[in-house]
Order: C-alpha cells, then sequence, then structure tokens
C-alpha cells in the first residue's frame, strides 16, 4: 500500500505526489491523503516524529527541530485563560526547543528538500523571500549540500544569519529593490531549465510540514483545541493547521470538531483581512511601516479551493488586525511572562489573542493553542556564534542583465551548466 496519495481539491482526481498543480488546470489545491489513519510519532529526532503524516520517504538526520508545545501559566493567568498552550517554534535549550533559525519555516524546509532527494532531483532550488524562509532553506542545504539559489531584498539581508561555518551550497543574490521585485525574478528564473521552485502554498511538504505544530500541540494537550491563534502572511500556516485538524479528526481519539482558526495580520499590511471582511486594510507604502515584514504578501492563496478562505469558512474562524502598538505591547508582556525572546511575527498572534479576550471571542475555560512562530534568536545568538551570509552576487531589479548576472554566478558557484 502506498504511504499517501495526493488529490486535487476540486476535481477530485489523484495526482502525481510530487505535482504542484492540478492537471485539469483547476486553480485548487491538492492535498496528501495518508493511508495511516491513526498518528503514531515515531521515535526519529526533530520534525520526523511526525514521519507518518509526511509526505516523505526518508529523513534528514541532522539539525531538524520540531515544535515544542507546553502549557502556559504565566501568561495565561495574566489574560484569565485555563487552558492555553502555547506551540513554541524556535531556539529555547531548557524547554528542548532547538529549531536553529528560530523560525517555524524550518518546518517547511526539512520535508521540502528531503522530498527533492528523494526525487533524485538535481535541479537547484530557487527561493525568493524576504529572510525567514530563506535563512531556513540555508540552514537544511547547508546540511544536506543541496544546491541553493536564494533571491533577497537587498534590505532584508540582515536576517541571512547562520550557524554554519560553511555555507557553500548557498548562492546568495541580493536584489537593489522590494520584495516584489525579489518574487519576480525569482520566478523568472525557476522556470528556466535547471531550476526548481519551492511552490509556496501549493507544495504539500511545506503545508504538511507547517502541520506537525498542530500535531505536537494536540499529542501533547491530549485533544484538538477550541482555538488556534496565529500570525500570517500568506495564511499557509492556517491551511495547514486546519488540514492537520482534520486528519486527527480522522484519527478518532482526538475529539471531533475543527479548532476555529484566529490568523492575525499586521496593519498597515492586512491583505488577508481586507479579502475577507472588504475593508481597505493594504496602505499604498506596503510593506513598509509593518511590524514585521515577513508578514506580508501580496498573493495570499485566499480564494482558490482549499486556501484560506475555506479554512477560516469551514472552522468558523476568524480573521485579524493588528496595529504596531498592540504588538509591541503584546511582546513585552509575553517575553515577561514566559521568560523567552520571541520573533515580532509571533507577537502579533499574540495580539490576536488579546484582542479576542477583550472581545470575549474565547472563554476562560477553553483550550487555545497559541502559535509562537519564531522565538529563541536573542538567546541563540548569546549561546553560539553566528554570522551573516555573504551575497556572492549584487543586481538592481532594473538593471536587464540582472538575470544573466545570477545564472552566470550560479554557473560558476556550483560549477555547473545551465
Ligand atoms: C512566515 C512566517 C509567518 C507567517 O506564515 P504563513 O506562511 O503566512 O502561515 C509567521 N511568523 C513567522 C515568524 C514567519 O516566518
Amino acid at each position: 500500500m502506498k504511504k499517501y496519495i495526493v488529490r486535487c481539491l476540486l476535481c477530485g482526481e489523484t495526482h502525481d505526489p510530487y505535482s504542484l498543480n492540478c492537471r485539469n488546470g483547476d486553480d485548487a489545491l491538492l492535498r496528501a491523503e495518508y493511508s495511516a489513519r491513526t498518528l503514531q510519532p515515531a521515535d526519529l529526532p526533530g520534525i520526523w516524529r511526525y514521519k507518518e503524516w509526511l509526505p516523505v520517504r526518508g529523513i534528514i538526520e541532522k539539525g531538524s527541530g520540531r515544535t515544542v508545545t507546553y502549557k502556559s501559566e504565566a501568561l495565561s493567568s495574566q489574560l484569565g485563560l485555563e487552558d492555553l498552550w502555547i506551540a513554541f517554534n524556535g531556539y529555547w535549550p531548557q524547554r528542548d526547543a532547538m529549531m536553529m533559525t528560530c523560525t517555524f519555516k524550518d518546518l517547511e524546509s526539512f520535508p521540502t528538500m528531503q522530498r527533492l532527494r528523494e526525487m533524485d532531483d538535481t535541479r537547484i532550488m530557487v527561493v525568493a523571500s524576504a529572510g525567514n524562509t530563506a535563512r531556513a532553506f540555508s540552514h537544511v542545504c547547508s546540511i544536506t549540500g543541496q544546491p541553493l539559489l536564494l533571491i533577497v531584498p537587498q534590505e532584508s539581508a540582515h536576517r541571512l544569519w547562520t550557524t554554519h561555518s560553511d555555507t557553500s551550497a548557498v548562492c546568495l543574490a541580493t536584489v537593489e529593490g522590494d520584495y516584489f521585485d525579489a518574487i519576480s525574478l525569482a520566478g523568472r528564473i525557476a522556470s528556466r531549465e535547471g531550476f526548481v521552485d519551492e511552490g509556496g502554498a501549493k507544495n504539500i511538504a511545506r503545508r504538511d510540514g507547517m502541520g506537525t505544530v498542530m500535531l505536537d500541540a494536540v499529542l501533547t494537550a491530549g485533544s484538538l483545541p477550541d482555538h488556534y491563534f496565529q500570525a500570517v502572511g500568506s495564511g499557509t500556516g492556517g491551511i495547514s493547521a486546519w488540514e492537520a485538524a482534520i486528519r486527527l479528526i480522522g484519527d478518532g481519539r482526538f475529539g471531533s470538531k475543527l479548532p476555529r482558526l484566529h490568523l492575525a495580520q499586521s496593519l498597515p499590511c492586512a491583505p488577508l483581512y481586507s479579502l475577507m471582511y472588504g475593508k481597505d486594510a493594504v496602505a499604498p507604502a506596503c510593506p513598509g511601516g509593518m511590524y514585521d515584514d515577513v508578514l506580508f504578501n501580496r498573493k495570499p492563496p485566499y480564494a482558490i479551493k482549499g486556501g484560506v478562505k475555506d479554512a477560516i469558512g469551514s472552522t468558523g474562524g476568524a480573521i485579524y488586525a493588528v496595529s504596531n502598538e498592540e504588538a509591541a505591547y503584546s511582546q513585552s508582556l509575553f517575553e515577561k511572562e514566559e521568560g523567552i525572546d520571541i520573533n515580532p511575527a509571533a507577537a502579533v498572534a499574540v495580539a490576536a489573542l488579546v484582542q479576542a479576550v477583550r472581545k470575549g471571542s474565547v472563554q476562560p475555560e477553553d483550550r487555545i493553542v497559541l502559535n509562537i512562530t519564531g522565538g529563541g534568536q536573542k538567546r541563540l545568538m548569546q549561546d553560539s556564534p553566528v554570522r551573516l551570509i555573504g551575497p556572492s552576487v549584487r543586481v538592481s531589479a532594473k538593471d536587464p542583465c540582472a538575470e544573466d548576472m545570477i545564472i552566470t554566478t550560479v554557473q560558476n558557484r556550483f560549477g555547473v551548466k545551465i
């Protein structure tokens, strides 16, 4: 029996397990259906504990961390809650949290690169990112040696720190221009022969990797929560949490009600909030002015089948818009009460929880999972030396030769002909 099959949520046909899109041209997500109905955690390191519900055959032994879930006491009592669980993604050795890039993007990068290995695919992975995704992919590729082309806006290059001394698998191109310029350049390069696109929300390895946050929270707390809080840009993590909850209901041991998704966006750039409620919450200067611009995404997978709209609709969820003041307040509240630094993006989720408590959208006795999507970066930097990955090439988005310059650099760096 196959470990899993991949099915289009619109036409219902099964697809090649590595497809990103429906062959019938449907603009719908494909979803993995695992033959194991009940989840047995494996005695494997990091995220591979949930290998049964990941679309991989083998694992990458080294360097993978996983979510660590624990029951909050201090923040919980500050908010008047009785059953608040923190799903922590990051570095916090005292709690055995060892995600060395300090965000949950590691949960996407490891299964994605493992699948590429299983396909014997020697193409070069192309990732465009404002920072955290790039850091996560450079981490895994520095372990496996798979070649990686990162295209990052120059202003985000400070997020590309690493704990590795050897990052020769990474070719970093910084772009003078904004995030869109980086994305469009990456798109053009990824469509060329010899390169492969990571696929974003359409990639089941990314979604099921992020879905392990929900798996970890539910196995630790013992049942599905009533509510799930997360800060989102694309909303892929929210979709993933919903899909994981559907599988956990199928397992039969954890309850039968889907957790309500509470997805938080940062003002003044909250496109998902705008789409959901028809209010204009996207300033012209976006991503300028955000509490954390990793939460910006111009084209989130909102209306497609299986996307954010469906996830919110079928769970009775909501989208929040959080101001910078609320995020800053919530960040210091969390750090003071729980005793660990968090990523600014994660503070946006804490702020949504604060809003929900104020509005009475959650009850004191409700079981709540708060996804801290990134944390412990300050702690890590006290404990281990990190360094910035230097660019292999700098280009300007306006330069018509930018693409060719990057290709030449890739050829030289990896000794390949493209
Ligand atoms: C990417 C990111 C998010 C948002 O993720 P989605 O893809 O929108 O689910 C939240 N927090 C951190 C720290 C991130 O890096």
